[in-house]
């Protein structure tokens, strides 16, 4: 099983620019493509939690706002709308592969307030043993500053990931992994394909592939940092063909390896 081998938990984190069209719409076919192997390995054992973004995108296509909102409010407006229609779209497709999903909408006080802390935890651990697939957002409608807002789903991930104590981190992006240079500039960068010490590594591949996603390849070091720390691996992978996960699932590589810094309990 390759680098599932140990993996009874896992966290998925898909990014917008995966999981919309260039108008903003959701691009239901790949969105289909991922809950069908997701589903697989949800019946293989394995216990799936996604994070997905999307919301805001899905907002602004449905009402045909037309643009990507610039006020907070505008933004929040947009995020309230596009989550349900988000939801709508997983529960029906998870639906048809026989599974449950779960909607958790998080804030960033829920990790530095215990009392908060241990209710998301027991609710995570409840449901992976009902074995529902919780599908997690950040709470945008409501988070508007820095003790509430993440930042970014790649940093919410890692959160969620070391909140579930999860196995492995899954972070889908527009990219192949992390480059040496910005691969967009230059032909000859070339993919890491295992990264042992973030701290050696400067954000060569530079901002988010597309103007559709929000994470860029800082969000995602930083998220990586989080979790190797806490002895969870990640990998960053190209989530234009969600069948990827596979061929890790089959012992294969692809992407770059995150090592995990020490054995998580
Ligand atoms: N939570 C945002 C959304 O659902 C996305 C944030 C991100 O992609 O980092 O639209």
């Amino acid at each position: 099983m390759g680098y599932f081998r140990d993996s009874h938990r896992i966290v998925v984190k898909v990014g917008t620019s995966t999981l919309t069209h260039a108008t903003g719409h959701l691009n239901l076919r790949r969105i289909e493509r991922l809950v069908k192997v997701l589903s697989d390995l949800q019946n293989s054992g394995i216990r799936v939690v996604l994070v997905s973004s999307g919301a805001v995108s899905a907002g602004v296509a449905k009402i045909g706002f037309g643009h990507i909102p610039s006020t907070p409010e505008e933004k929040q407006a947009m995020a309230a709308i596009g989550q349900s229609e988000l939801m709508k779209i997983y529960d029906r497709f998870f639906s048809d592969y026989g599974h449950t999903v779960a909607q958790i909408l998080m804030t960033k006080d829920v990790m530095t307030n215990p009392v908060r802390r241990n209710a998301a935890e027991n609710t995570f651990h409840r449901l992976m043993e009902m074995r529902c697939i919780p599908i997690v957002n950040e709470n945008d409608s409501v988070s508007t500053d820095e003790l509430t807002k993440f930042g970014g789903n790649d940093i919410l991930s890692a959160h969620v990931a070391r909140i579930c104590r999860a196995d492995l981190l899954l972070n889908l992006s527009d990219v192949d992994g992390l480059y040496d240079s910005d691969p967009r500039n230059n032909p000859d960068a070339r993919l890491i394909e295992r990264v042992e010490d973030i701290d050696s590594i400067t954000a060569g591949a530079g901002g988010a592939g597309s103007d559709r996603g929000t994470g860029g390849m800082v969000a995602k070091l930083q998220a990586a940092k989080l979790v190797t720390e806490e002895g969870i691996p990640m990998f960053i992978l190209n989530g234009h063909d969600p069948e990827i996960l596979y061929t890790l699932l089959d012992g294969g590589h692809v992407g770059t390896y995150f090592t995990a810094k020490k054995n998580h309990a």
